[in-house]
């Protein structure tokens, strides 16, 4: 297929689940995928199914923070690819679990009360990995390899390299951000991409966060940047509301983006009061953004 597709299974947030859910899955030119983050319930996985999207070829999940609407559908996500493998034929790949060093017993319990022995070696635990991403010192850098393994990437260049690293079909790169009242452990996301004809992609996910202008640390130059807008201040949002508890509104994705000079901005985690009116959001983003703004709607996708 030798392209990158970014397809947005969700593009809500906890005020608006009977909606729309909060994850997106990001189909390498191999055909494996990342899932970043997971929704709340089956509805991420509902959402591959329907657009053909085997969720056998998933070969990372990263979670930016456990609050329900991100990390609610994990359970059903790896109980889904469990089974689903059985069948004949199937991909039995192996399969990457990211999270933030906070979260990982929990969300590993939650999975485990859901369908118990799921992580034992007789069920997915002989190919799945969890990964403890500690990025409170600066980066956090996992490296899934051409041979379908996963390493470790060590000696990540701080300003984010302009090449996909040696080796790698893809690097996930996660950073800290400041999310939730009170607070919890939350990470922004960064994909490198390596292409067919040589060159990298980069993407950007800021997961739920605060205003957060250092975000071109974790990413500089990404070729899109999805950034969340729970608010729209020209609809008369409480914008210090939302700011307190760890959120932004479309401007400050549109500055933010700015900053971290991206080359195109989707905008998702739409909050129920104005999910309705995309366009508010647009407008409001585009008057600090210049490049190209996408206010995608659930199962729509782009190419990157
Ligand atoms: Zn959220």
């Amino acid at each position: 297929m030798d392209m990158l597709r970014v397809t947005f299974l969700g593009t809500g947030s906890i005020a608006d689940m009977t909606r729309r859910c909060a994850s997106t899955a990001v189909t390498l030119p191999n055909g494996d995928v990342i899932v970043v983050d997971t929704g709340a319930g089956q509805e991420a996985m509902f959402g591959l199914r329907t657009l053909g999207i085997d969720p056998c070829r998933v070969r990372a999940i990263v979670l930016t923070h456990q609050h329900l609407d991100h990390a609610g559908g994990l359970p059903f996500m790896v109980t889904g690819i469990r089974f689903m493998s059985l069948a004949p034929g199937a991909p039995r790949g192996r399969l990457e679990i990211c999270a933030p060093a906070a979260a990982v017993n929990g969300l590993r319990v939650s999975c485990d009360t859901m369908y118990p022995g799921i992580f034992n070696p007789w069920c997915l635990g002989d190919r799945a990995t969890w990964h403890a991403c500690d990025p409170q010192h600066y980066l956090w850098g996992l490296d899934l390899l051409e041979d379908g393994t996963a390493a470790l990437a060590t000696d990540l260049a701080p300003a984010g390299a302009a090449e996909a690293r040696p080796g790698a079909i893809a690097t996930i790169v996660t950073m800290a951000v400041a999310h939730g009242s009170p607070p919890l452990p939350a990470q922004a996301v960064r994909l490198d991409v390596a292409m067919p004809d040589g060159t990298m992609r980069r993407i950007v996910f800021s997961g739920d966060t605060g205003p957060n202008l250092d975000l071109g640390k974790v990413g500089p130059e990404p070729d899109l940047m999805v950034h969340e807008a729970s608010s729209v201040e020209a609809l008369g949002h409480d914008t210090d509301a939302t700011v307190t508890i760890g959120h932004v509104t479309a401007a400050t994705a549109g500055r933010v983006a700015t900053r971290a000079r991206a080359r195109r901005l989707a905008l998702h985690h739409l909050g129920s009061s104005w999910s309705g009116n995309p366009e508010a959001a647009r407008t409001e983003a585009a008057m600090h953004f210049a490049g190209e703004i996408h206010v995608p709607n659930d199962l729509e996708s782009v190419e990157i």
